[in-house]
């Protein structure tokens, strides 16, 4: 039998050639029942038509929907031409799980983890507290899968700072760190402003140059729902700008419901908006919070000049 050739890490798929402007990777998020799994499904045989750089699949704070997590990222690993990234969080988690998760993975060929502290379940701006055989920052997560293999590391890095962060300097401090612990890129939590992009990569560029070129992957949500766009910036302790959320407010209206199609032409501009700014400036790579549907993410796709009308036409 021919030995698999490793899958390549995400900072070699990103100096890889790409279609359109900038590589571009996908979030997915496991889902929660069979119809959301064949819904993810049609999504990723989409994005898989227009080679993302790699995909990623966050991790849950409970029982059967890590589980999830570990399978598809697996599936993805086995049945797609994607390379996945599997999120792996701290929470709950004693060092032998996460030793054994880790194992999990290296055992599907998957050997790029997204090393996170995660939040706690339930409450995720309630009080964190470490597994007490656990580990307490990312950080040291990233040291302990350095320890158990070959594998590639990313972390979590924050534009508008960490909600945690008692000031902007440990923030930075922080991430710089969990860099020079090993990781070898970060992603951003999803944001509305460049601007603030553009400062976390000049503070890190300040603190330490050498880790300064390592990427720092911009991730970008094309809004389809204004209430869902504010819960999940809520729930991540950070904020919409008031000029941007007074442009959504707009396109939702007074109704009781808001105006989805009002609100998602809006969305697509702005996302597009962003992402041909982010690209101008150098970002290494637009890293699209997709909710597991393509269509959105694909159309800011299309106006950044990827040519995605065969990858929209998928067989039933
Ligand atoms: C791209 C991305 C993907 C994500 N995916 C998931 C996911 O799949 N599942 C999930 O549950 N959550 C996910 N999250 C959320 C993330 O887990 C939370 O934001 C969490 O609160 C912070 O995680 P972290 O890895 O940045 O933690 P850390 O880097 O450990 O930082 C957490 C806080 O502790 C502080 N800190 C760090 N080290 C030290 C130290 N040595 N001393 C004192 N303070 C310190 C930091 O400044 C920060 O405020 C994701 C976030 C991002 C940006």
């Amino acid at each position: 039998m021919t030995p698999t050739a490793p899958a390549p890490s995400i900072v070699e798929r990103l100096a890889a050639p790409h279609r359109g402007p900038v590589p571009f990777s996908v979030e997915f998020f496991p889902p929660r029942d069979a119809e959301a799994e064949s819904r993810l499904w049609r999504a990723v045989r989409i994005f898989e038509r227009l080679s993302p750089a790699f995909v990623s699949m966050t991790y849950g704070a409970g029982g059967s929907t890590r589980d999830r997590t570990v399978r598809i990222t697996g599936e993805l690993a086995a049945q797609t031409t994607l390379l996945p990234v599997a999120h792996l969080t701290a929470v709950n988690h004693s060092v032998a799980e996460l030793r054994a998760l880790v194992g999990a993975y290296a055992d599907q060929g998957i050997t790029n983890i997204l090393a996170l502290r995660g939040d706690p379940p339930g409450d995720p701006l309630g009080e964190w507290v470490a597994h007490p055989d656990g580990v307490e920052y990312a950080e040291q997560l990233v040291r302990l899968i350095d320890t158990l293999g070959d594998f590639h590391v990313g972390v979590a890095s924050f534009p508008e700072t960490h909600h945690r962060s008692p000031d902007i300097d440990h923030d930075t401090r922080t991430l710089v760190d969990k860099l020079r612990a090993g990781a070898e890129y970060s992603i951003t939590q999803m944001f509305f402003d460049v601007e603030h992009y553009l400062r976390l990569r000049d503070r890190v560029a300040a603190a330490d140059p050498e880790q300064g070129l390592k990427p720092i992957i911009p991730g970008i949500m094309p809004v389809t729902s204004l209430a869902t766009a504010r819960r999940m910036v809520e729930l991540s302790g950070s904020v919409i700008p008031p000029d941007v959320e007074e442009r959504f407010a707009k396109a939702a209206g007074n109704g009781a419901e808001e105006d989805r199609a009002s609100v998602r032409a809006v969305g697509i501009d702005f996302a597009t908006e962003m992402a041909q700014r982010l690209v101008a400036e150098g970002a290494p790579c637009l890293h699209f919070c997709s909710l597991n549907f393509a269509k959105a993410t694909t159309e800011v796709l299309g106006r950044l000049g990827v040519d995605v009308d065969a990858a929209l036409h998928v067989p039933a």
